[in-house]
């Protein structure tokens, strides 16, 4: 079982109005696999303890003891909260790398295709991450890569900038938005909840490619996702999900 290891901050930066970027130093951190979580516990001085699982945000690299959460801000929660009031140099404990069904890595074939609800992108910008790092190795890489985001409003669609930066640089790299509560004046991309046609448009030219599914988001979300991509064809095999309750 993994050991519950200090973890210090040293950057955070909001990357939506509702969703920070934490990045921890772990020394004792022995590395990752994309897609993964870790747990993060917090103690009391009555020594209550609290603990909740983020997934990891930034791609892994050999040797690195960095780990990047994005953690999204729920006003009544209790770990968020304190999570977003840390200070640089504050500690905290974290067990992982978890979980080993929501991996992916660049040797695995064919396109892929991402879909997030809300903070849900924070594993899929791993995914995301480490295929760019490897286009910039190799420049012939031609996989397609499709991402959508469903999100409130554009201020909260999490690495927005980031993500405008991968879409305007790489012609393979496609990334779609739905924002459902409200959209700013020339908004071009969707604006209603996923369904069966946006999910078929994004998907548009790669169903015979085999393509690999990721899905993360709220529970609902993520199964109602997931059962209509096998209705337009995908294969249930290739549907990869992780919930975040
Ligand atoms: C594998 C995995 C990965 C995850 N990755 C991420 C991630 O990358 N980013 C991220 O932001 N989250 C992630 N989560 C979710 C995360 O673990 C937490 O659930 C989330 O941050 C909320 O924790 P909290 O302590 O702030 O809120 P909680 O205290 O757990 O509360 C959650 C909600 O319940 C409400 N609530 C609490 N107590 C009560 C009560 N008594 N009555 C009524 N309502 C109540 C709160 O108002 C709040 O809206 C992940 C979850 C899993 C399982």
């Amino acid at each position: 079982m993994s050991p519950w290891l200090i973890g210090t901050l040293i950057s955070s930066k909001m990357v939506a109005e509702n969703v920070k970027s934490l990045t921890f130093e772990v020394p004792e951190w022995l590395g990752h696999k994309t897609g993964q979580h870790c747990d993060i516990r917090l103690t009391s001085e009555t020594g209550y303890q609290a603990q909740r699982s983020y997934s990891i945000a930034n791609a892994p690299v050999a040797g690195s003891k960095l780990i990047e959460f994005g953690v999204q801000l729920l006003d009544n929660g209790e770990v968020s909260p304190y999570l977003w009031n840390l200070a640089l140099g504050d500690k905290i404990e974290i067990k992982g790398p978890l979980g080993g069904h929501f991996i992916w890595s660049t040797d695995m074939p064919g396109p892929l295709v991402l879909i997030a609800g809300g903070s849900g992108i924070v594993p899929l910008m791993a995914m995301l991450r480490e295929h760019v790092a490897q286009k910039e190795k190799i420049t012939e890489s031609t996989r397609d890569l499709v991402l959508l985001i469903s999100a409130r409003t554009k201020e909260k669609v999490p690495y927005y900038i980031e993500l405008e930066e991968y879409k305007n640089q790489y012609p393979n790299i496609k990334i779609f938005y739905t924002l459902t509560e409200n959209t700013p004046a020339g908004w071009t991309g969707f604006s209603r909840r996923v369904d069966k046609e946006m999910l078929a448009e994004i998907v548009t030219g790669l169903l015979d490619k085999m393509p690999m599914t990721y899905i993360c988001g709220p529970t609902g979300f993520v199964e109602a996702v997931a059962n209509t991509l096998v209705e337009i064809g995908i294969n249930p095999h290739s549907i990869k999900t992780e919930r975040f309750g």
